[in-house]
């Protein structure tokens, strides 16, 4: 398991709802949230690591250490109140950052790797991270939020990580669109 880069068509996948949750999808999380420490993130979704499931983990502190490991599974936005400005950044773009207005105030219904159901009202950054990573399971990335006029600055990075990502399709590193779309439907059947 690998994060995946801009412009890798899985971040653009819109992904289904887990329908169970097996002792293989506990594992590949804990993998997930090793990813995102070496990665130094605080949050990741199941799209960034090549996965067609709308799931995705938190932790805030980006330690094992510190903070607290949470698993959002097919979680449900609302009550999107209020709006802030932040930068963001991300584990598939890498060197871009940008500002994005969002709602600063947000209510989430999730479930957990257990099963169970849990909801949480969220403000400030977490209701940032929540909904950055909700955006991911629908094929959404930050940088389609960012202001017009600050668009152009983020091309040249955008357009250097897409040059890199078909030098190595090229090499053979990363599978091609039919390849990618088969496995997906693979995890689907599976998990959906
Ligand atoms: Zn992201």
């Amino acid at each position: 398991m690998q994060i995946v880069s801009y412009p890798h068509p899985t971040l653009r996948h819109k992904s289904k709802a887990v329908r169970h949750v097996d002792s293989e999808l506990q594992i590949i999380v804990q993998q997930m949230f090793t990813l995102m420490y070496e990665a130094n993130g605080i949050g990741l979704a199941a799209n960034q690591v090549d996965l067609p499931l709308r799931l995705f983990i938190v932790n805030s502190e980006g330690n094992p250490e510190e903070g607290e490991e949470l698993v959002f599974i097919n979680p449900v936005l609302t009550q999107q109140e209020g709006q802030a400005e932040s930068d963001e950044g991300c584990l598939s773009i890498p060197g871009v950052s940008a500002a994005v207005t969002r709602p600063s105030q947000v209510h989430v219904e999730a479930y957990n790797l257990q099963g169970q159901p849990f909801r949480a009202t969220l403000s400030e950054m977490m209701a940032r991270v929540v909904q950055h990573e909700n955006d991911h399971l629908d094929g959404v990335l930050f940088t389609d939020r960012v202001a017009t006029e600050d668009k152009l600055e983020l091309e040249p990075t955008l357009d250097e990580l897409a040059i890199e990502f078909q030098s190595r399709r090229d090499r053979g590193d990363i599978p091609d669109d039919e390849q990618i779309l088969a496995r997906l439907a693979e995890f689907e059947e599976r998990y959906c």
